[in-house]
């Protein structure tokens, strides 16, 4: 994906467009991000939370993350579709799941996190990086 992009919630009430092209494309396998994603792991899009521009009113709930910092995520109050993840240890990127990009097929994972909480029956893919937590902090 190398352009602004656009998407929203599966009843639509709520969407978003993306001014720029994503940081990265990944796959978290946290156990938050099972528990709120309701599937083995959570595919995301991170971009520069700047570059987001959001209609609609999703709902917001904190918890504190794999990584012991607090975590906003949100989703949509009238169809339940997640949305956005934020971390307050990071404020300036969000991280906004895939499925609802309206097109989808622009989604490529980059690298796999918390691979240390992934269930066994999840195969990753070995072509690209898997980090047992998170990442290192990009340059
Ligand atoms: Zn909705
Ligand atoms: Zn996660």
């Amino acid at each position: 994906m190398d352009q602004a992009f656009s998407g929203g919630c599966a009843c639509q009430s709520i969407r978003y467009t993306v001014a720029r092209a994503p940081l990265a494309m990944l796959n978290c396998h946290c156990s938050d991000c099972q528990v709120s994603s309701g599937a083995p792991f959570a595919s995301g899009v991170v971009i520069m939370t700047a570059d987001l521009a959001l209609t609609g009113e999703p709902r917001y709930y904190t918890v504190k993350g794999s990584s012991g910092a607090l975590v906003s995520r949100s989703f949509c109050p009238a169809c339940g579709t997640p949305l956005l993840t934020q971390s307050a240890a990071n404020p300036h990127v969000t991280s906004i799941r895939f499925p609802t990009l309206d097109d989808c097929s622009a989604f490529k994972p980059m690298l796999d996190i918390y691979t240390a909480d992934a269930q066994a029956w999840v195969c990753l893919d070995a072509d690209i990086p898997h980090f047992p937590q998170s990442p290192p902090a990009p340059a």
